[in-house]
């Protein structure tokens, strides 16, 4: 769309700069010019200049530099037009239209822009009625806040189906016009058009430019509701159908708040509900989006790399932990990957078992939030994981189905610039996992005292059962051991192939980053598949035979007993005899039972 450069004249000139910069940042007035703290830069001491007469602004921190469009482009994250679109609504002004056909369908958007306009002032003021105090006060006992809501313009529907209709009619909006911007439905039995929205919680979905286009609708918890009629079971969250207004495959609940923070350098984050975006807002994650009740699609994703300004674009997509969960996550890979350029991907982050954004936020604040984030995977390690994870890979055939499988996926990738780099970082991985052998080199305890070191052997015992879940679980709770240990974790056999399989993640998991902490270990330990296991081994019934693996032990504690620990298990292994005496020991006994026995050894002058 060419735009007139008189009609941009005209704009600047009805427009006022420090009025309109004002609106969305603290601006002083100092005589002729204004001053700020600079959006652009950060700052303690105001160097960012607004000059109204020349009509533009300036920073002599960091050189931002323009005029009233510039600014809106920058502030806002928004593209030329939208921004020429945003500053004529707030100048009165109508941005000229080629067509009568596009000045037609610009006023009708305009009539139904303004209906959701009131439609959300309606329900804005329903939810602060005291009628409806038991809404409002679900939302602040699910911790949001006042001015959560009132940025959000969260609302709520009463239950009466002709209130809204009533209200809209009072104001010249017709039935048409109504049942057009999908809040009134048509009866099926002859009466009156009826709300399709009612008794419950409104959720306004602004388009980019922020304005309203659709309502997501909460009912209320079991115990709020008015009795049921009949069988029927209203559904949770219902949402606008589709519109001239809204297309709820293209469009992304939370949409201009995540732009400002993208501008601002915050990742973006794909949650799923609007609650989720909501709570990771009101902590400071001000770039979440979510989508409208359907699985993520192209656009969507085009979408949040259009809002990133960087070079490099890698929203964070978060799902459930559980299957369903790993199943959308990877619906949105076949999505992805034909979309895939350079600096262009995505993150995988899962939750925690039962766990969505909101409630963990609730529940772990948002330093729990960020460790899952802090935790997440890239694309090309989900896929990997999608595949290998908690599978064998001892044959040929097994190993040539799996490489014959990625290489598929790697195919998906379109881009061929890309490909190339996703080909040899595939290649390079499975000659990683399947070809490079781990060395095995003497560990400390046999070069301290000279003996040849201990053969990893396998253990059946109740003894056995506990030696490997002690050695997980200390690395698992105190990962920053593991440059310590690596050698001896690595040549630990176990017979198990679960805690086997979930060791080797372990030592892939640290070897590319030793700093890992805990909770981030853990959470990509779940992520792989391995919450079972990691529940079989960090309780205390594990933690009760060797407090040194338990999360509260002391770093040097641990250090010094783990190694201890495994080469006096490793060395009471070497006998088969120990072995088998060891069978009939219970499980309490065990660690001193073992050093008992390794005691009388070597007393007896046998080489361990
Ligand atoms: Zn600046």
């Amino acid at each position: 769309m060419a735009i007139n450069p008189r009609f941009l004249d005209e704009l600047r000139n009805r427009l006022t700069l420090s009025e309109i910069i004002g609106r969305r940042i603290k601006v002083t007035r100092m005589g002729r010019e204004s001053k700020a703290c600079c959006p652009f830069h950060s700052e303690k001491t105001p160097s960012f200049t607004i000059n109204d007469d020349k009509q533009f602004y300036h920073c002599f921190g960091c050189g931002a530099h323009g005029d009233i469009i510039g600014f809106v482009m920058q502030h806002d994250n928004v593209s030329f037009i939208d921004s020429i679109e945003m500053l004529a609504a707030e100048a009165g002004m109508e941005v000229p239209k080629q067509t009568p056909q596009e000045v037609e369908k610009s006023k009708k958007e305009k009539d139904l822009h303004a209906l959701l306009e009131e439609a959300t002032l309606f329900f804005e003021a329903h939810l602060h009625d005291q009628r409806n105090g038991d809404a409002l006060g679900y939302l602040l006992d699910r911790g949001l806040t006042k001015e959560t809501l009132a940025e959000f313009r969260v609302g709520f529907a009463p239950d009466d189906a002709q209130a809204l209709r009533k209200f809209l009619l009072a104001k010249d909006y017709s039935d048409k016009d109504m049942i057009t911007a999908g809040v009134l439905r048509k009866s099926t039995r002859g009466g009156e058009p009826y709300a399709f929205f009612r008794d419950r919680i409104m959720f306004p979905v602004p388009d980019r430019r922020g304005r309203i286009v659709a309502f997501g609708g909460r009912i209320l918890p079991d115990h709020m509701r008015p009795p049921q009629r009949g069988d029927f079971i209203p559904p949770k969250y219902i949402n606008s159908s589709e519109t001239p207004l809204f297309n709820k495959g293209s469009m992304l609940y939370g949409e201009p708040i995540a732009r400002r923070a993208a501008a601002d350098g915050q990742a973006i984050i794909l949650v799923e509900g609007y609650m989720d975006v909501i709570a990771c807002a009101q902590s400071g994650f001000r770039g979440a989006l979510a989508p409208m009740g359907t699985a993520v699609t192209q656009e969507q994703i085009l979408s949040m790399w259009k809002m990133i300004p960087d070079f490099t674009k890698i929203p964070i997509l978060c799902f459930d932990g559980d299957g369903a969960g790993r199943k959308a996550a990877w619906r949105a890979v076949d999505r992805i990957l034909p979309l895939l350029e350079a600096g262009r991907s995505v993150d995988f982050a899962f939750m925690p078992d039962g766990e969505d954004p909101d409630s963990l936020i609730k529940s772990s604040g948002a330093k729990g939030f960020q460790n899952i984030l802090g935790g997440s995977l890239s694309l090309f390690d989900f896929i990997w994981n999608y595949y290998t994870a908690g599978r064998g890979f001892k044959t040929p055939e097994l190993r040539a189905g799996v490489i014959k499988q990625l290489e598929n996926e790697v195919a998906r990738v379109a881009n061929s610039d890309v490909q190339v780099h996703y080909k040899s970082l595939l290649r390079h991985k499975i000659s990683e996992t399947f070809f490079k052998r781990r060395s095995f080199k003497g560990n400390k305890y046999s070069k301290a005292i000279g003996v040849k070191p201990p053969r990893p052997r396998s253990y059946q015992s109740r003894a056995a059962h506990l030696f490997p879940r002690v050695l997980l679980a200390s690395i698992i709770n105190h990962p920053n051991i593991f440059g310590f240990v690596e050698d001896e974790l690595c040549n630990l056999t176990i017979k198990e192939p679960r805690f086997d399989k979930l060791r080797q993640n372990i030592i892939d998991i640290l070897s590319d980053d030793h700093a890992k902490n805990s909770d981030i270990l853990l959470n990509q330990l779940e992520n792989l598949g391995f919450a079972q296991e990691i529940g079989d081994i960090c309780n205390e019934s594990v933690y009760v035979h060797a407090s040194f693996c338990s999360p509260s032990a002391s770093c040097e504690d641990v250090q010094s007993n783990w190694l201890e620990y495994y080469n006096d298990g490793n060395a009471a292994g070497l006998g088969d005899e120990m072995q088998n005496g060891w069978r009939s020991v219970s499980c309490d006994e065990d660690v001193s039972r073992l050093r008992d026995l390794l005691y009388t050894k070597s007393r007896d002058g046998e080489t361990l």
